[in-house]
């Protein structure tokens, strides 16, 4: 059988692939890309010529996944590139890694750029343990009960989110989280890198000043023991509170 090679590309910063990643892009025989286009261009960069391209999406992962399954059984190496960064991180890969699994078809990961990471290890909050979130849902409500699951969260906590959503996200994390020290990473690896850390709402003055441009990362730190302490105790006192008014 072939090997699934999962393998990381930039994210922003064309140097930053790595040399094992173009080798594995130059010796397999299929390349399943999220958007043939934007990995053309990649290809052409690097001068990567051989694998045959085909598109492996959100929107047709499942028949393309059967079909790129049957190619690693019956010999061909495969390899899954997105748009930028890891496969699998808030983009296309996972599916095809358990199907190849159920297979007992080998996966090998190539690793590399990685916006969450990137932006963590920066950010000044705990890298220590921290939990990824990745986008929150579009829809207001599921948005507000997801932040309400990750309130008490001692773990830094990550989010992406894009440049036209970004205002609503902080301000929604703002009312859940309060005064979190929160940071914010823009542009990674690119000419417009920046990051920008205080109180989530000292990110909201931020924004309100600069219009939101590019790729943001949010980080978040989580709860401390004593923040959570205070608010189990504030927690009790309700009770009793309530429980001596009946
Ligand atoms: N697979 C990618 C990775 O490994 O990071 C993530 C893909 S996801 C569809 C795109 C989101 O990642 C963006 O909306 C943004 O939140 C984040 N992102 C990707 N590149 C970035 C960059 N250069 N700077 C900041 N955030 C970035």
């Amino acid at each position: 059988v072939g090997i699934l090679y999962l393998v990381a590309t930039p994210i922003g910063n064309l140097s930053d692939i790595t040399y094992r990643a173009v080798e594995t892009l130059r010796s397999v025989d299929i390349l399943a890309a999220e958007d043939t286009r934007q990995t053309q261009k990649l290809l052409n960069h690097f001068s990567i010529e051989g694998p045959k391209l085909i598109s492996y999406h959100e929107h047709n992962k499942r028949q393309q996944g059967v079909q790129l399954v049957r190619a690693l059984l019956d010999g061909q190496s495969v390899a899954v590139v997105t748009d930028a960064g890891t496969p699998g991180i808030s983009d296309p890969g996972s599916d095809l890694v358990q199907l190849a699994i159920e297979e007992k078809i080998p996966v090998v990961a190539i690793p590399g750029a990685c916006a969450a990471i990137t932006s963590l290890i920066a950010s000044g909050l705990n890298t220590e343990s921290f939990t990824f979130i990745g986008f929150l849902p579009r829809e207001k409500k599921q948005r507000f009960d997801r932040l309400e699951q990750l309130r008490t969260h001692q773990e830094t906590l990550i989010f992406y989110e894009s440049p036209h959503r970004i205002k609503q996200v902080l301000q929604d994390m703002e009312s859940v989280f309060t005064n979190r020290d929160a940071v914010l990473a823009r542009e990674l690896t690119k000419r417009y890198e920046a990051f920008t850390r205080g109180k989530l709402s000292d990110l909201l003055d931020f924004l309100n000043r600069n219009e939101p441009r590019g790729e943001y990362v949010i980080l978040v730190r989580g709860i401390t023991q004593q923040e959570l302490e205070t608010e189990l105790e504030d927690l009790a006192w309700w009770k009793d509170l309530n429980l001596s008014d009946h």
